[in-house]
């Protein structure tokens, strides 16, 4: 089959890596100059299962229906209506088959990315405790690994926390790791790139049209410093004579027909989506991270974290990416102000120097603002677009799940499910998990 995917971040790449290995002609079309360039580039890089309920988006300011509607740590017992809870337990299987498969690539393909086992949730309180509780329980039901450690055993698994701080307990999730969610898709593009795969880099997808084949109409999206003719061209030349299966498209629009085309379009999905007169409620969220090196200090060798901490109050990550650390949160709705902006990073800074007192060079600190979607149910958006030809891999980093965790397990699941093969038995079911329930 000749396959399109529209967008390069992490749901993009595993998906186009997928497609391929099943035998498939894959084309990727991104609009930026590489793959993993925007809600992909410097994320938290957190990837355990089951993290997600901790991940409580009824703390984001201004989410409003959206958060009422999550599956977070505190409602998920009480507020479990019968599908629902179905289908949070589907995602979490989709979750723990996609770490396997993860760490399956890492093996089979040796993609050496910057990486740690395990995450460690910080609960500040009684109260955080026992809210997690029944929760909890029903994780380990499900397969998952989650345990209760108290303050003391929190220090031992994170021996750089700050002793000084008030921690109640912690709850360790060894399945998953954190790491370079950036890097991984880095290695990934040259896996898929040779069995194949060609990626159209500064190409922007405009418009669908449903059918078989499907087709989709795109153009050539100059770099934002590069907007005279001239730039262009030597671009195009540029790009077309170093890597054969990176040229961009033509200048001006071009049609391409697909006998599928999958759109993993990231927090910019609607605009797509309205070409097929498609219009699920979909919030885009934005959020910040600061990343920079680690301090390395021999008489304090254990400084920074050994892999990642989520502050669950606060909801903000601290994790190790090689020799540096990032501190990831601020998740918010619609665009940040230049206040909201200062004070986010801030507390950045400042969840940073609670946990882990001068571990950051502080000097050199790279800021980044990333942006997801959220579906109005929490919930991801995978499998049929009820359009013909046309398949979704969206809203992954939405408040029951984050994006990373997913994706390979979400793009083996779709690489089968687009060739109109019955499902084999060995892979997750995401039944409901498409957009017909929003429609
Ligand atoms: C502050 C913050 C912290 C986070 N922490 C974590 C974490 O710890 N763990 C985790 O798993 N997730 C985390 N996330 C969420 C995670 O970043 C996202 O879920 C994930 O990266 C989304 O991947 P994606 O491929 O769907 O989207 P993206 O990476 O945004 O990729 C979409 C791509 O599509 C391209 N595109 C869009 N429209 C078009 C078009 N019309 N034509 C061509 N190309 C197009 C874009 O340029 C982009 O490259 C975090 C997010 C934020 C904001």
């Amino acid at each position: 089959m000749r396959i399109a995917i529209i967008g390069a971040g992490i749901a993009g790449v595993t998906t186009a890596y997928e497609c391929a290995a099943e035998g498939h002609q894959v084309t990727v079309f991104e609009r930026c100059g590489s793959v993993g360039a925007e809600g992909s580039f410097a994320n938290g890089g957190l990837t355990a299962p089951g993290l997600s309920l901790a991940w409580n988006p009824a703390a984001w300011p201004g989410l409003g229906g959206a958060a009422k509607l999550t599956w977070d740590w505190q409602r998920w017992p009480a507020g479990r209506d019968k599908r629902r809870g179905e289908l949070q337990q589907r995602l979490l299987k989709l979750a723990l088959f996609s770490s396997a498969r993860q760490a399956e690539l890492r093996r089979s393909l040796q993609l050496d990315y910057e990486r740690a086992d395990g995450t460690l949730v910080l609960l500040r309180s009684e109260q955080d405790l026992n809210a997690a509780q029944a929760s909890l329980d029903l994780l380990v039901q499900d397969g998952l690994s989650a345990h209760v450690l108290t303050a003391e055993q929190c220090l031992r698994v994170e021996p750089g926390l700050n002793p000084a701080m008030r921690l109640h307990a912690g709850i360790h999730l060894s399945q998953g790791e954190n790491g370079n969610c950036r890097q991984f898709a880095h290695l990934l593009r040259s896996a898929a790139q040779r069995m194949g795969v060609e990626f159209r880099f500064h190409t922007t997808v405009r418009h669908l049209v449903p059918g078989t084949p499907a087709r989709l109409v795109h153009e050539y999206t100059p770099p934002p410093d590069s907007l005279s003719e001239p730039s262009r061209q030597s671009e195009a030349r540029n790009l077309t004579e170093s890597n054969e299966d990176t040229r961009p498209a033509p200048v001006g629009s071009k049609e391409d027909a697909f006998d599928a085309i999958i759109i993993c379009t990231g927090a910019d999905a609607a605009e797509l989506l309205q070409t097929l007169k498609l219009k699920p409620a979909l919030t885009r969220l934005h959020g910040f991270s600061i990343t920079a090196p680690l301090r390395q200090l021999e008489a304090h060798p254990e400084l920074g974290p050994k892999a990642a901490v989520l502050d669950q109050q606060r909801q903000i990550s601290i994790s190790r990416i090689g020799q540096r650390i990032r501190v990831a949160g601020g998740v918010a709705p619609g665009t940040a102000s230049e206040r909201a902006k200062k004070s986010t990073l801030a507390a950045l800074h400042q969840t940073l120097d609670d946990w882990f007192p001068g571990a950051m060079q502080s000097t050199s600190v790279q800021r980044w603002q990333g942006a997801q979607a959220l579906a109005a149910d929490g919930l991801p958006l995978l499998g049929a677009s009820g359009r013909e030809g046309v398949w979704l891999n969206l809203a992954q980093g939405s408040a029951t799940t984050l994006g990373w965790p997913l994706a390979c397990g979400t793009a083996r699941v779709l690489a089968e499910q687009v060739t109109g093969r019955s499902p084999s038995s060995e892979l997750p079911d995401i039944t409901g998990l498409d957009i017909g329930r929003c429609t």
